[in-house]
């Protein structure tokens, strides 16, 4: 049995998260805002998570929950996790998706010194790095090429993570590609679709105003993707790979299998363009090759794109 530190626990990955690793009996901790209400995921979970209201900026009060905790992976999921929000707050996604991190290992690598004992950290690193890449799909040997204030945070913190796990660390980046659930917020283009589908289907929406719809990008089931973190923080070296399913489809391949599960075949004349809703810069195409992921970690996606779809819609349909 481990235990578990994870920043950002009341996030949609934070949530499933600790749903998996208490269900498998391991100790969970987490931080949240000084303040910040238990969200509905960590109601349920009773106990079994033991949350620290702990200010990020507070150095003293991230190395006393460290220690404790006594946590023996720490899950780094917390940050401004909007691509959109990146463009009006650069600084503070500076601060929060990549000096943090500097800071964050820097107190583990401490805490492990104190305790004479290695402890694994997990860095949710990101696509974004690979917005500009020449290639598809992306691998670990990609070069990073961000091109967004999130995507050029998200590149920093990897490359922190690859210099602590140079200095002895076992510190790994799991690169994760776009993943959804119900769960997302409706600020994300998925759960932003779905809504307004089952709104729609309902009588309560008469149309849903989108940005790019010819962006692609590789888009998985998000409860998946924490199990492939949970997979490399047992890695004992320490890695950087790709979680992904390989396979893109278009925004708008999204919003029409959105609009079949609801039974609307003719969708064209509901949905309209909004230029309030394109990005000033957008990747074009980000897919991801799993390979590594398979290989190293025993990790393979499930749930296609249909399936994600079609959950989400039904979720929202219900309720
Ligand atoms: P991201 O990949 O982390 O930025 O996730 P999002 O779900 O926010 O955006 C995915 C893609 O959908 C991007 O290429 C957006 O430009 C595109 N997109 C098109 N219309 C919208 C919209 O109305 N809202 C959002 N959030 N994205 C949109």
């Amino acid at each position: 049995m481990g235990t578990a530190l994870i920043t950002g626990i009341t996030g949609q990955d934070g949530g499933y998260l600790a749903e998996q690793l208490a269900r498998s009996g391991d100790a969970v901790h987490g931080l949240v805002r000084p303040g910040e209400e238990r969200p509905d995921s960590l109601f349920a979970l009773g106990d079994a998570v033991v949350l620290h209201p702990v200010n990020l900026s507070d150095d003293a009060a991230v190395a006393r929950a460290l220690r404790n905790s006594a946590a023996t992976e720490v899950y780094n999921l917390a940050g401004v996790s909007s691509v959109a929000l990146s463009w009006e707050q650069p600084g503070l996604t500076a601060e929060v998706n990549g000096t943090f991190v500097a800071r964050l290992l820097q107190l583990v690598w401490q805490e492990q010194e104190r305790r004479g004992e290695q402890i694994a950290v997990v860095q949710a690193s990101s696509a974004e790095i690979f917005a500009d890449a020449a290639v598809a799909p992306q691998d670990e040997s990609t070069p990073m090429s961000p091109r967004t204030p999130y995507g050029a945070s998200k590149a920093f913190a990897h490359h922190l993570v690859q210099v602590f796990r140079a200095r002895g660390m076992q510190a790994s980046n799991a690169i994760l590609y776009n993943h959804e659930s119900p769960r997302r917020p409706a600020s994300f283009v998925t759960r932003k679709i779905t809504s307004t589908v089952a709104a729609i289907a309902s009588g309560t929406a008469s149309g849903i105003e989108l940005g790019n719809l010819d962006a692609r990008r590789d888009w998985g089931w998000a409860p998946e993707y924490v199990d492939a973190m949970v997979r490399l923080a047992r890695h004992i070296e320490g890695a950087d790979v790709v979680i992904a399913t390989g396979v893109s489809h278009t925004v708008a391949d999204f919003v029409a299998a959105a609009f079949a599960r609801v039974g609307i075949v003719d969708w064209q004349d509901l949905v309209t363009t909004n230029p309030a809703f394109v990005r000033p810069v957008d990747a074009v195409e980000l897919v991801g090759n799993p390979a590594r992921a398979r290989d190293l970690l025993g990790w393979q996606p499930r749930v296609g794109f249909e399936e994600l779809v079609g959950r989400m819609v039904d979720a929202d349909s219900q309720g």
